[in-house]
């Protein structure tokens, strides 16, 4: 990481897609971004794509829920994958079991065409499945950073084919609570093999400090908050209790 002060990766020439075509995806992906009805990239896809899609290079995302970054990062990453390969190819870590799932989620729907689908790993949940899905040699892994801990302590996972990291949610996962696990995890990649990708919705202190140790001459993009996808994603909340989720989860479905 260059240490140049503040802001520590700036964007150079702004290259801006307009349309997916534009981007030369593989047809399997290509494929995948048709079924689930992109037309036009978002702004965050839009100027990510085109980076990472290119060269191998750490990135700096600065782009909150609701803004499409899960496919700015997905798309490249699941381009990288060599589904013949059995190993941990690319590890995405979010901050909540439901976010992590709601990635994988989105992964295998991007993943469908190329034969990948990504394993979720989260804390909470039994380890017989966890372990079971990663001897098979899964290529994408989703998951909180201190199950993620637990698995490379037990040597259940490994990274030394690691191509990619993504940090989703970066400032959650620092606020939660988990910085020291992410250190690990950093720190344990294979260096030069892998690049680091860091999403974040702000770049607090606590980020722009794991930016600067652990990424090398990150690029980076930025969207604010109004270049979400309001048009086509319309974002309600319900307060209610944990137990009552499922309820109102399906009166939300059947009305
Ligand atoms: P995310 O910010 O990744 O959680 O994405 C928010 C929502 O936007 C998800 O439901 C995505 O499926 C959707 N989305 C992502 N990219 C696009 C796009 N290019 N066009 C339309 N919807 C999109």
């Amino acid at each position: 990481m260059d240490k140049c002060g503040t802001p520590c990766a700036t964007p150079k020439k702004r290259v801006r897609v307009e349309n997916f075509n534009e981007l030369k995806l593989s047809p399997s992906l290509a494929r995948a971004v048709s079924d689930l009805g992109y037309v036009k990239p978002s702004p965050i896809q839009a100027e990510a794509l085109p980076i990472l899609l290119g060269e191998p290079t750490d990135f700096i995302g600065l782009a909150a829920t609701g803004t499409g970054k899960t496919a700015a990062f997905g798309i490249p990453l699941l381009e990288r994958i060599d589904p013949t390969v059995k190993a941990v190819q690319a590890l995405i870590l979010c901050p909540t079991r439901e976010l992590a799932l709601q990635v994988s989620g989105q992964i295998d729907l991007l993943g469908k065409h190329k034969g990948v689908r990504a394993l979720p790993i989260y804390g909470g949940a039994p380890y017989g499945d966890q372990i079971h899905g990663l001897k098979r040699g899964v290529a994408v892994v989703v998951g909180t950073p201190g199950r993620i801990v637990d698995h490379m302590d037990r040597g259940t996972m490994k990274l030394d084919q690691l191509k990619t990291l993504v940090l989703d949610e970066a400032d959650e996962m620092i606020s939660i609570g988990f910085k020291d696990d992410l250190e690990k995890i950093l720190g344990s990649v294979p260096e030069g093999k892998s690049d680091t990708w860091l999403f974040s919705a702000t770049m607090s202190r606590e980020v722009r400090r794991v930016a600067d140790t652990y990424l090398k001459s990150p690029k980076m993009v930025q969207v604010n908050a109004k270049e979400m996808l309001p048009e086509t994603v319309e974002q309600i909340y319900y307060p209610t209790h944990e137990s009552n989720k499922p309820e109102v989860l399906c009166k939300l479905i059947e009305s």
